[in-house]
């Protein structure tokens, strides 16, 4: 086991920077998931911490150890690629097995590393199989499996889950939360699917055009979004925004006024005439009941009338779309699974504004 540590690592290619100015230490066996849209910067990262791409500036630590300049299979970390690509003329045993043959470990220690490793990933009954012979699941294990045989110090995965289906990524997910919990090995995962990233995560880094936008624990990066791009990332169906205009009488959303809770306007500096974005999740708005607004007083309730476009019941939730009067928005809303709502329904929803966001609405910055 090892710590991870980038310090400003860069990487340009001709005239496009790919990664600039990531910096992080990853403690002794932690499990972090580097998150965020295509193409901004996640397999570079990994690459360059598997000493597969060279950093044009910046510093790489394993362990106390500087990396720049050490050569991939001498850094004693193992890599899970998507593509899992398995020697299809070996077995399952003899896959799991080669990292350790071409390091010459005695025979013996290998048959027992095989051994604990098929274990660990219910393997055991497979190992004469050649991988043609097992489904994608099966071989995604074995992949892990060839990667955990050799004990690296350093766990590198990169969207080892994206060519399962449904049902067995949420399997092997798990499998992998309690392979880690069970082995301890630092590792670092990167994945464009959140869930995955919330799940699995001891923190997650979120990047976007190749720089990091926060880092923290899941719930925490959750509920305190740094800007308007993680709030966004983060939850699905994805955290509402509405451009709103500040006045004297509250928020104007379109053709619609928001109540402006007491201790937003008590911390902020809000100039009539402002511009703003609110920021409201998808939970926390519901089919207006009268019976809440006397219980919990005007200001921290916020009234919208809308008109359903979209009816997505899934048993345990309905989701709805819907859209303002006077703006192009459509409202995500997440409601009970009992609900009942049709398209064309006009709905007077309330938004809980003790769980309003507001955003910079040029830096994108969260300032509430
Ligand atoms: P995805 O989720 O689509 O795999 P990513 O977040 O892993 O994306 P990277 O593959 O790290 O993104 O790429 C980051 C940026 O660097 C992208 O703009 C990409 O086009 C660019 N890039 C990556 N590798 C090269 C390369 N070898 N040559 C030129 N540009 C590259």
């Amino acid at each position: 086991m090892a710590k991870v540590r980038l310090e400003e690592i860069k990487r340009r290619f001709n005239n496009v920077t790919a990664i600039e100015d990531i910096s992080f230490e990853i403690p002794d066996g932690e499990f972090w998931v580097l998150v965020g849209p295509s193409g901004c910067g996640k397999s570079t990262i990994l690459r360059t911490i598997a000493g597969l791409e060279t950093a044009t500036s910046g510093k790489l630590f394993i362990g106390d150890r500087l990396m720049n300049n050490i050569p991939a299979r001498q850094r004693d970390v193992a890599m899970v690629f998507q593509n899992y690509a398995l020697y299809p003329h070996m077995t399952v045993a003899e896959n799991i097995a080669f990292g350790l043959q071409m390091r010459k470990v005695d025979a013996k220690l290998i048959q027992e590393r095989v051994a604990t490793v098929a274990r660990s990933l219910s393997l055991e009954h497979l190992l004469d199989r050649k991988p043609k012979q097992l489904s994608g699941g099966q071989q995604q294990r074995v992949a892990l499996g060839r990667a955990i045989a050799r004990e690296p110090q350093v766990f590198l995965l990169d969207e080892p889950l994206s060519n399962l289906d449904a049902q067995l990524r949420d399997d092997t997910r798990a499998e992998l939360k309690q392979l880690h919990q069970e082995l301890g090995i630092t590792t670092v995962y990167v994945t464009h699917d959140q869930v995955e990233a919330m799940t699995l995560a001891d923190k997650i880094v979120v990047l976007n055009r190749g720089r990091i936008q926060q880092i923290g624990e899941p719930q925490s990066i959750y509920a305190f979004p740094a800007n308007q791009m993680v709030a966004t990332f983060l939850g699905n169906p994805p955290m509402n925004i509405l451009s709103a205009k500040y006045t004297n009488d509250g928020f104007d959303v379109g053709e619609q006024l928001i109540a402006v809770p007491e201790i937003i306007r008590e911390k902020l500096q809000l100039r009539p005439g402002q511009n703003y974005d609110l920021g409201i999740r998808p939970e926390h708005i519901s089919i207006n009941e009268p019976q809440r607004r006397r219980e919990h007083g005007e200001e921290e309730v916020g009234e919208l009338v809308v008109e359903v476009k979209v009816v997505e019941p899934l048993g345990r939730e309905t989701l709805i779309r819907a859209s303002l009067p006077g703006s192009t928005v459509l409202l995500n809303v997440q409601l009970g699974g009992n609900v009942r709502v049709n398209v064309g329904d006009r709905l007077s929803l309330q938004l809980d504004l003790t769980q309003l966001f507001i955003f910079d609405s040029i830096t994108g910055d969260r300032i509430f």
